[in-house]
């Protein structure tokens, strides 16, 4: 275990050497087939834009979220092969996916989307920021384009390229290979914002990246950088918007006039801005004692995840657990046929360890550690009582999964899965309280106008 560095933040041991190098395994020559799920989480279906039979290319939008508005683009060239059902790591169940054959062309899109730059006004790199279709490419997944649809008050653009979590190099990668993307990416989201500056905030003793950006930066006159101790949970939003600037926030860091956005996510908004190229392939960390040969894959996004392990020789033994993500934030899946979904930066392979989980020892370690200052010991206690109220008042909803109360726990508790489940007793008890207050009102209203 690491050093303890101060409450709520620990330095970790990162294993990040495993896969430091740049010689990157590229599979876009061989993934004959891309899956995209076209159910989400919340059942909402994506509305498909073609159909079986179809030919497309990089870049022909093939359907459009309905929850949140968001296009997705082939990654690849080829033909709709129809649909199919697989597990999905993201629902945790088989879901419906459109399966794409590769014809290996990479034919693109003419102008597959409208490119802007810094003459275009707020309002036009909004509008193109919203047809990107870009999710947060940090894990989160959320639809970026919704941080700059009404902003008020932002003086800052905060680009999190910290990557704490261990076992994960693709932020360091992707900044070194494409640092100019980076930057001219930042310049326009400022402008979006109507922001002073972008921070690019990284982790300590990355100096080839840092030399890297160093080089470009005296072009961009409004993007500066800052280094933040080597320690985690510091990429978390709250964490890093308190350790660059200082301040707290309630809910979200425009509150104190910060966006915050993902190092990658900003180099894909560059190209999708400036060329016109909605994101297409990634890089994926695919780290850990349980793989053979550790490296990061250049893939289409939708490639199943067993291709990429194959391309890395491999589990190392059938008794393994499998990420998608990375140790501390992701949750082990008992399948890897899944597609890897924008979001997806990492697989972490691990070999299966069995301990023992023994009572809790109320040694109040997972309280002295949680960065969002809960106390997972009570709120578990609450959880086995199932007492919701008791839960809330804890603030259980606050929790951010990123797993210190589990990594720190002496008795092997899996803290964090019962942070989960508190979350989601919390979640079925509101949406049971909204229905009955709707049918409530209903009853009213119809006893009013009956009389
Ligand atoms: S997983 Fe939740 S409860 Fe556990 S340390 Fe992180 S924020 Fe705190
Ligand atoms: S760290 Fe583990 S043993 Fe200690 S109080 Fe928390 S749950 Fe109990």
């Amino acid at each position: 275990m690491g050093i303890f560095s101060s409450r709520g933040k620990r330095h970790l041991d990162g294993h990040k050497d495993l896969t430091h190098h740049d010689d990157f395994i590229d599979i876009r020559g061989s993934v004959k087939n891309i899956y995209i799920p076209i159910v989400l989480p919340n059942r909402k279906e994506i509305e498909l834009m073609v159909k079986e039979g179809d030919s497309v290319k990089v870049g022909t939008r093939i359907g459009t979220r309905n929850d949140f508005y968001v296009p997705i683009y082939s990654p690849i060239s080829g033909v709709v092969k129809g649909t199919v059902s697989r597990f999905d790591a993201i629902n945790g169940r088989p879901v419906n996916h459109l399966v794409i054959e590769n014809d290996f062309e990479y034919t693109r899109e003419e102008c597959a989307l409208r490119t802007v730059n810094l003459d275009n006004s707020q309002e036009e790199i909004f509008a193109a920021i919203k047809e990107a279709g870009l999710v947060g490419l940090g894990g989160a997944g959320f639809p970026t384009y919704i941080k700059y649809g009404k902003p008020v008050g932002i003086h800052s653009l905060l680009v999190n390229a910290v990557e704490c979590e261990p076992y994960l190099t693709t932020d360091y990668h992707a900044i070194k290979n494409d640092a100019e993307y980076l930057l001219k990416g930042a310049q326009l989201l400022v402008k979006a914002l109507g922001a002073d500056q972008a921070i690019i905030a990284f982790k300590v003793h990355k100096e080839d990246m840092k030399d890297k950006i160093l080089g470009l930066l005296p072009n961009y006159e409004n993007v500066k950088i800052v280094e933040v101790p080597d320690a985690y949970p510091m990429g978390w939003e709250r964490t890093l918007v308190r350790q660059v600037f200082k301040k707290e926030y309630n809910a979200l860091p425009s509150e104190v006039g910060v966006v915050v956005n993902n190092a990658q996510t900003v180099i894909s908004l560059g190209h999708a801005l400036l060329d016109g190229e909605p994101l297409h392939h990634r890089l994926v960390t695919v780290s850990g004692d349980g793989i053979v040969n550790p490296n990061n894959v250049i893939c289409p996004i939708y490639t199943p995840a067993n291709e990429v392990i194959e391309a890395c020789g491999g589990y190392v033994d059938a008794d393994i657990n499998l990420i998608p993500g990375g140790p501390m934030c992701g949750k082990a899946v008992v399948k890897d046929e899944f597609a890897l979904v924008p979001q997806m930066g990492a697989l972490t392979v691990l070999k299966a360890v069995k301990y023992e989980q023994q009572a809790c020892l109320r040694c109040g370690e997972c309280t002295m550690n949680c960065p969002s200052g809960l106390q997972p010991v009570e709120i578990q206690i609450a959880v086995k009582k199932g007492d919701v109220e008791r839960m809330l008042a804890l603030k259980a909803k606050s929790c951010v999964e990123c797993g210190m109360c589990s990594y720190v726990c002496p008795s092997h508790i899996d803290v964090v899965e019962n942070m989960r489940k508190a979350k989601l007793q919390i979640r079925v008890k509101e949406t049971k309280d909204a229905l009955a207050k709707k049918q409530q009102e209903a009853k009213e209203a119809s006893s009013t106008s009956s009389k």
